[in-house]
C-alpha cells in the first residue's frame, strides 16, 4: 500500500519552538504539579523531569502513579490564549495544499487545544482530523499503543502514514509500526528516517517520497 496520511505532531511542530507557547504551558504545568501535589518549585520541577524521561509526558507520569485528575489537569495546562503565541503562518498553509496525501495532527495535547492552534495558524481546514489524548484513551506519545489507536482509527497499516514529530522518543514506535518518521529540527538517530529543519520542508520531502513510490 502506497501513502495515504500524513500524521503531524502539533506543538513545536507546526509552530518553531522559539514562538514561546510551550514554555507557557511548561509553566502552567508546573505549577499544577507544585500546587495538587503540595511540593517546593525545585522538587515539582524535577519530579516533572523524572516524568517526561520515564513517561514521556508529565500527565503520563502522573496517571501512573494515581496522581490526577485529567480532565483539571488537561483544562488547566490549556488555558492559555493561544493567539498570543502564534500568527497566521500562510508559508505553512502553501506547504500544506502541496501534500496530494490526507492530512491529520495526531497530539498529546487536547483536540480543543490543537484546533485552536490550528485556527490561530490558519491552517485548522487543511487538517481532516485531530486526534488528541482522549482520543487514543489517554494514554499519549511514546506509548505504542496509542499509535495503534491512531491505525485503527485512520484505518489504514503504518506503512500507509508518514509521520512528523519534533521528539525523536515519540518517532520510534511510529517506525516499530512500519511508519516513515520524519523529525523536525533534531538530529539523526535510531527511528528517525528524515530530518528536516524547518516543517516548511516536510511539503518537498513528501514529493521525492512519492516520485520514489512511483518508480518503485
Ligand atoms: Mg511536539
Amino acid at each position: 500500500m502506497g501513502f495515504e496520511y500524513v500524521i503531524f505532531d502539533l506543538d513545536e511542530t507546526l509552530y518553531p519552538r522559539k514562538a514561546g507557547l510551550m514554555r507557557e504551558i511548561g509553566r502552567r504545568i508546573e505549577r499544577w504539579v507544585q500546587e495538587s501535589l503540595r511540593l517546593p518549585p525545585e522538587e515539582a520541577a524535577a519530579l516533572r523531569r523524572a516524568y517526561l524521561r520515564r513517561y514521556g509526558t508529565t500527565l503520563a507520569g502522573l496517571l501512573a502513579e494515581g496522581k490526577v485528575d485529567a480532565d483539571a489537569y488537561l483544562a488547566y495546562v490549556h488555558d492559555v490564549p493561544v493567539e498570543r503565541w502564534l500568527r497566521p503562518n500562510p508559508a505553512l498553509a502553501r506547504m500544506l495544499d502541496g501534500i496530494p496525501l490526507r492530512k491529520v495532527v495526531f497530539t498529546n495535547a487536547t483536540a480543543e487545544h490543537a484546533w485552536r492552534v490550528l485556527q490561530a495558524l490558519g491552517v485548522a481546514d487543511r487538517f481532516e482530523d485531530v486526534i488528541g489524548i482522549r482520543e487514543v484513551g489517554l494514554r499519549s506519545k511514546p506509548d505504542l499503543e496509542s499509535y495503534r489507536w491512531v491505525l485503527r482509527r485512520l484505518g489504514v497499516p503504518g506503512t500507509a502514514c508518514i509521520l512528523v514529530d519534533d521528539r525523536p522518543m515519540n518517532l520510534r514506535p511510529a517506525k516499530q509500526l512500519g511508519m516513515t518518521t520524519v523529525l523536525v529540527d533534531g538530529k539523526p538517530e535510531e527511528g528517525v528516517d528524515f530530518v528536516v529543519k524547518d516543517v516548511l520542508e516536510v511539503g518537498p520531502l513528501v514529493a521525492r517520497l512519492l516520485e520514489e513510490q512511483e518508480g518503485r
